[in-house]
């Protein structure tokens, strides 16, 4: 762990296995934490917020110089780092360098901000009286950092570099099954010049570090990443004090194909939309309703590229899908493809664990079509490689059941009509729509959800905002 600028162990002596989920062999272990472990990184954050300089608002463009030398370390580190997570996570290497270039975009775009948190002046009359209106925006202290497994690099970067940048003091949470390409992170900022206290990194179970983390009354800011349920208890704990909360959480995001779509980039999008990562992303199409008259054309072209796929180990460079990352995550989806299967659902491809594997958490890329309303994997989130893909009339009834589930991060459309475009804008209920693209994230726009889907948004300008206070000074003027 990390904690006041030092490597620490934890008191309890107690530690928890990293598996790699391509062999199921540990390939470290971390400090299984306790709640006094998390105090005492709230504290050493809280210290360097009240008596250090980070905060400081003459120093924003420093802190700007240290966010772009930490890039500068980590792309110098990209094979090794890439290496790691792959060993942790189980995605396949493309996958890995991918997530640590992006975690290089978030904190270079973020860095550029060094310099430019600007407040505003104006002036008005309150009565006969002459006053000044001055709005600041200051830092808010001590956030919480709490990232999942599936992305666990981008995630940080999406928390940690906004928070910093504006001048806060951090206590990242890692998911417990992929902590340690994060502490590599935590002490590259370090290196790079983030002074004692001002970023600090605890491990250990999510029932005991996040709440500590989200009950503590000294934390001004949870950032959490993760299951809706989880999101759920983590706003009623937080009530206890009043603190910023943003949730980034499940998707089960609709894809719409109309007739008059490319068929064939609208199902390489999907395709890659689906099962990049293995499934495991929050705003991954999880759901495809397609115009009738194109159906056959669309699952026989995604037949073809999932027949293409490589399951194995991400270490092998010839795979080009690995493992889920858990047990558990395995056997969630494998409930759920059975679960259709049950419903009469028709398997196009995969349907269950390969059989050639004999180790690891590896499911086969499965396509399924005349999949049942009631199923589970059209109304739960799915986190791994198996798509549904439903035929409609027309768009009315493509809107309608994209609308159906308790979820709404993103939603895509694949149509050349202006009006079946604009429609799909003005109806779906996401916070997110994806145009004639595949779903994807870039640090210049907000990435969150509406429903069940979460609160408050990360990336962008909206992603800086969520860790500052605006304060407002008014001064007489006369
Ligand atoms: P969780 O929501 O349980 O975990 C996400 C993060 O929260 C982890 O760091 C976890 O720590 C931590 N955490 C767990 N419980 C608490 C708590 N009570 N208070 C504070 N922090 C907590 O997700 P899972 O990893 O268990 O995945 C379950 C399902 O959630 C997936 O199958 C998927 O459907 C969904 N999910 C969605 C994500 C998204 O991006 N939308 C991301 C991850 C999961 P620890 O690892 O120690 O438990």
């Amino acid at each position: 762990m990390w904690i006041d600028g030092e490597e620490v162990e934890s008191p309890s002596g107690e530690q928890m296995p990293v598996l790699d989920p391509a062999t199921e062999e540990p390939v470290d272990s971390v400090p299984k934490g306790t709640r006094d472990d998390a105090r005492r990184a709230i504290d050493a954050a809280e210290d360097a917020f009240e008596r250090g300089k980070w905060s400081d608002p003459y120093d924003s463009r420093e802190r700007g110089r240290i966010l772009a030398r930490f890039v500068e370390l980590v792309r110098n580190q990209e094979d090794s780092l890439s290496v790691l997570l792959t060993r942790e996570h189980g995605k396949v290497l493309s996958e890995s360098v991918s997530e640590i270039r992006s975690l290089e975009n978030t904190f270079e775009y973020y860095a550029g901000f060094g310099g430019k948190i600007f407040g505003s002046i104006t002036y008005t009359r309150y009565g006969k009286d002459p006053l000044e209106l001055k709005v600041a925006r200051k830092p808010i202290g001590v956030c919480a950092s709490i990232v999942p497994f599936n992305f666990p690099i981008s995630l940080f970067a999406w928390k940690v570099a906004p928070a910093l940048i504006a001048g806060n003091c951090v206590v990242v949470k890692p998911a417990s099954t992929t902590p340690l390409t994060e502490i590599m992170m935590v002490r590259l900022l370090a290196k790079a010049g983030v002074p004692k206290g001002v970023i600090n990194l605890v491990t250990g179970p999510g029932g005991t570090i996040g709440e500590e983390l989200v009950t503590n009354r000294k934390v001004a800011k949870v950032a959490f990443t993760g299951s809706t349920e989880t999101g759920k208890r983590i706003l009623q704990l937080a009530s206890n004090s009043i603190k910023k909360v943003t949730l980034e959480l499940g998707g089960s995001d609709p894809a719409i194909v109309m007739g008059s779509a490319d068929i064939e980039s609208a199902a390489s999008a999907l395709f890659t939309g689906r099962f990049r990562n293995t499934g495991q992303a929050c705003n991954a199409v999880k759901r495809v309703f397609v115009e009738k008259s194109v159906g056959e054309k669309l699952t026989a072209r995604l037949s073809q590229l999932i027949a293409e796929v490589r399951l194995g180990p991400g270490l092998d460079r010839s795979s080009t899908m690995g493992p889920l990352n858990s047990a558990e995550q395995l056997r969630i989806v494998e409930s759920m493809v059975e679960d259709a299967k049950a419903r009469k659902a028709k398997v196009l491809a995969g349907g269950s664990r390969p059989v050639n594997i004999k180790k690891g958490f590896f499911y086969q890329p499965t396509l399924l079509t005349d999949v049942n309303d009631d199923a589970r994997i059209l109304n739960e989130e799915c986190f791994g490689p198996a798509l549904p893909v439903v035929e409609v009339e027309d768009l009315g009834e493509a809107i309608e059941k994209a609308n159906m589930t308790r979820y709404g991060l993103g939603a895509s459309i694949w149509t050349k009509d202006e009006g079946e475009r604009r429609r799909a804008e003005n109806e779906t209920k996401a916070g997110m729509l994806f145009v004639n693209y595949r779903p994807f994230s870039t640090p210049e726009a907000p990435f969150g959800g509406v429903k069940d889907s979460g609160l408050g948004r990360e990336l962008g300008f909206e992603g800086l905002n969520e860790y500052l206070e605006t304060v407002s000074i008014r001064t007489y003027m006369g």
